[in-house]
């Protein structure tokens, strides 16, 4: 009895919070920003490696809404038909992960336009028609936008921010529709003028990671009114408020990404001069909230999913700790309400979008949990595959409107929790088209609290919400 008590007890404070989320009482207000956040390639298993090896939980691991997410795609032209993630096959045969996943092109353009498209296209229907994303909607009501990577500023995940194409790896034509778009904010790797070890290549420039030498001298003369910044100190200036512009095209001097295909060991010294993605991440903020209709932002830790692709787990946890760190600079943008931004009127979704590497245990071919060997000590754990796989990916969600993602927390996994050893908020999932539906519902208002979230809330809120004070540790 005592138990059954105090689930009761614990459903009645979630119903509570939900309510609390929705001010007032009978409707959710607008969200006037919308930060997302997405560690590419990142599974339960990188956040729970990451943990073991910092010592450290991540601050979003006590956001106050958290679940799983469905990555599934349409599938890949010609090749294979995407299915939605399946518990019964999961936990049953080992290479179930292992087939028909989705590549970051799709999972980006579910999460930003709400559509399944098939893998490699960007903002394409399955049937050839352009998608609007949320980003470029905002825009067109007058707020700031931007994209920020530690990879290629026209990789997948960045790109799909406003860049439609059959072609993923069509850098030309997704570079030049970058510059041409209403983006205040592009920032990430990709510099044709140097290395991966951030030395100066300008003798042997090449010029195909911008698409063209015209998209270059496009970006550098300052273009639809950005402007041009690439020195580390030009980052950190914009971070510390001491340059100050409102719309900038930021290309740190290193080829491919910030750190993660530098030359050398594993944990060999960083790249020195290029900033994190924390740095990079304050100054897109500062940036952004020069307006003041508000912003919406993707900020990606595009390596989690290089170093997972390469089995190497070092660098993995070291981009996840980059990751990570962004998502601090966040949080300790908005507790310290910031030209006026804060919890209450900014949405804060940190998330993946997809898993890579079948992480697991240290014992391939099965499911085991990994090992905590200490902090500093790599993890006991070994990846089972080089490329993406179909198992759920967590979601944290905080601050404005975060309560509407518990009426589309409708698929479950009764396994989850048990088989990697996490909380049992995370049997529940959503699918990542939902990501769309909820930054697009809390971006509008008032939007009513949905019958069904109160109805779900004593179901779902015992095991989803816990309401945590953060901290800065
Ligand atoms: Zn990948």
């Amino acid at each position: 009895m005592p138990e059954i008590k105090k689930t009761i007890m614990t459903c009645l404070g979630a119903a509570a919070m939900v309510i609390a989320l929705g001010q007032p009482a009978d409707a959710y207000m607008a969200a006037k920003n919308i930060i997302l956040m997405i560690s590419d390639g990142q599974g339960f298993n990188t956040v729970k490696a990451t943990e073991y090896y910092s010592g450290t939980k991540a601050v979003y691991e006590s956001f106050s809404v958290r679940g799983s997410m469905n990555t599934s795609s349409a599938g890949k032209l010609g090749s294979y038909v995407g299915k939605p993630y399946d518990s019964g096959q999961m936990w049953t045969n080992f290479n179930y992960q292992k087939s028909g996943a989705t590549d970051s092109s799709s999972a980006a353009t579910a999460m930003y336009s709400g559509v399944k498209i098939y893998d490699n296209q960007m903002n394409k229907t399955t049937t050839g028609a352009d998608l609007t994303t949320f980003f470029e909607k905002v825009a067109g009501q007058g707020k700031a936008t931007g994209a920020v990577s530690t990879v290629n500023f026209n990789h997948a995940t960045p790109a799909a921010v406003v860049a439609k194409t059959t072609n993923r790896n069509d850098y030309n034509a997704i570079t030049n529709q970058m510059i041409q778009s209403k983006l205040n904010v592009i920032m990430g790797a990709g510099h044709p003028l140097y290395d991966n070890d951030g030395q100066s290549v300008s003798v042997a420039a090449d010029y195909g990671i911008v698409g063209s030498k015209a998209n270059w001298d496009a970006m550098v003369s300052g273009a639809n009114g950005r402007s041009f910044i690439e020195h580390k100190s030009q980052f950190e200036a914009l971070a510390n408020g001491t340059m100050i512009v409102d719309k900038v095209f930021g290309v740190a001097q290193v080829r491919d990404t910030l750190q993660d295909s530098r030359s050398g060991v594993p944990a060999s010294s960083r790249n020195s001069s290029v900033p994190d993605l924390a740095t990079m991440t304050k100054a897109a903020l500062n940036v952004l909230d020069n307006d003041a209709d508000g912003f919406a932002v993707m900020i990606e830790g595009g390596a989690v999913d290089w170093a997972n692709h390469a089995n190497n787990l070092q660098r993995a946890i070291d981009e996840e700790i980059d990751f990570n760190n962004a998502v601090q600079s966040v949080v300790d943008y908005l507790n310290a309400g910031t030209s006026g931004n804060d919890l209450s009127n900014t949405l804060l979704i940190v998330t993946a979008d997809h898993e890579c590497g079948a992480l697991w245990g240290p014992e391939t071919g099965v499911f085991n949990q990994v090992v905590d060997n200490g902090v500093g000590s790599l993890p006991g754990a070994a990846y089972n595959s080089g490329s993406h796989t179909n198992a759920l990916v967590p979601f944290y969600a905080e601050g404005a409107d975060a309560g509407l993602f518990l009426s589309y927390l409708t698929g479950s996994d009764p396994d989850m929790a048990a088989m990697y050893g996490i909380d049992a908020a995370f049997n529940w999932y959503i699918d990542n088209t939902d990501i769309f539906k909820v930054m697009d519902a809390a971006n509008a208002a008032p939007v009513p609290i949905p019958a069904s979230v109160l109805l779900l809330a004593p179901g779902f809120g015992g095991l989803l919400i816990m309401r945590r004070k953060w901290t800065n540790t």
